[in-house]
């Protein structure tokens, strides 16, 4: 019964992807192997939270503070994780080890883990975790991106806190649908008030004036980039302010950005149509990039992977 359609393959689905190795609850296994369950109510009610996280060069960047985040989710959620943050650093390093990996992209997923069916995690007593690493191209690409406003808002602080990188990303997904229907590259959601949150998976910046503009951490993931961007900023000067933004702020702009471990600084050029400064990157970014290069290769914040 409908075994045609689920004939494809894991290999045939994902082609070399499938054969990196992925460790799962304790152990190593080839990706089209590597299981959980389907009572895991990580699956049933994307009750679990994840990290994302960078290699370059051999080098994973701010490894203990995506960790620290992670541990951070976990509480808010009231999930006690049954290891340390030097524990499970270890095996993200040993992830990328084993698939030789030196770029990539590392996913730390940790579920609420097996339950009996129920909203209720009562049940639920052992946390899944499982820790995978693939190569990873840019994500939104050199060309400056272009933005829609979304009309599916970021519910935070009334939903899940937006401190919670949790696995309940529906929201952002839809958001990223309604940009890609309309053939841009992605979307700008508003929190609860018509505020800018942030994108479908970066937080957003913008320059103004000459000073350096983004929205408080109301309706936004508090992001380990827009963070380190902050920081690389006032070491160049620039004013940065932390307040709440309207699309106003955006479109008289002189520069948008995005930020995030996947996306690292990517350039709005457009939103909802109207070209943000000369839609191209500015003067901003443009050192801000450079800066965040250098300091992700080389920076102290860098553990080697052997
Ligand atoms: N907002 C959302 C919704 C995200 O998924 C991400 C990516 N983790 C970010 C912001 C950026 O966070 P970070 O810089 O820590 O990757």
């Amino acid at each position: 019964m409908l075994d045609a359609h689920f004939a494809m393959t894991e290999r045939e689905l994902l082609g070399d992807l499938s054969q990196l190795e992925v460790f799962v609850n304790g152990f190593f296994f080839r990706g089209d192997e590597a299981k959980i369950s389907v009572w895991d109510h990580g699956l049933l009610y994307g009750d679990g939270i994840f990290e994302g996280i960078r290699a370059y060069q051999g080098g994973v960047f701010k490894l203990d503070e995506h960790l620290e985040r992670l541990f951070e989710s976990a509480q808010a959620i009231n999930m006690k994780l049954p290891y340390s943050i030097n524990e499970l650093g270890h095996v993200v390093l040993e992830t990328l080890k084993r698939n030789q990996l030196k770029d990539a992209h590392v996913r730390v997923l940790v579920t609420r883990g097996i339950g009996k069916p129920g909203v209720s995690p009562a049940s639920c007593t052992r946390p899944g975790l499982v820790v995978m690493a693939y190569p990873f191209p840019p994500l939104l690409g050199e060309k400056p991106a272009r933005l829609i406003t979304s009309s599916v808002q970021r519910k935070a602080p009334r939903s899940v806190d937006a401190r919670v990188k949790s696995l309940n990303y529906l929201d952002n997904v839809l958001a990223k649908l309604q940009a890609i229907c309309a053939g841009m590259d992605d979307a700008i959601m508003l929190d609860s008030n018509g505020c800018i949150a942030e994108t479908t998976g970066a937080n957003v910046f913008a320059v103004i004036r000459g000073s350096l503009h983004t929205p408080n951490l109301t309706a936004a993931l508090p992001g380990i980039t827009r963070y380190t961007v902050i920081q690389l900023a006032k070491e160049q000067g620039i004013q940065v302010e932390e307040r709440q933004m309207t699309l106003g702020d955006l479109y008289v702009a002189d520069e948008v950005f995005l930020t995030g471990t996947a996306t690292e600084i990517a350039v709005a050029g457009e939103i909802d149509g109207r070209k943000i400064g000369d839609g191209k990157t500015g003067p901003v970014a443009s050192a801000l990039m450079k800066s965040y290069q250098e300091l992700v290769i080389s920076g102290p914040h860098v553990t080697r992977i052997e």
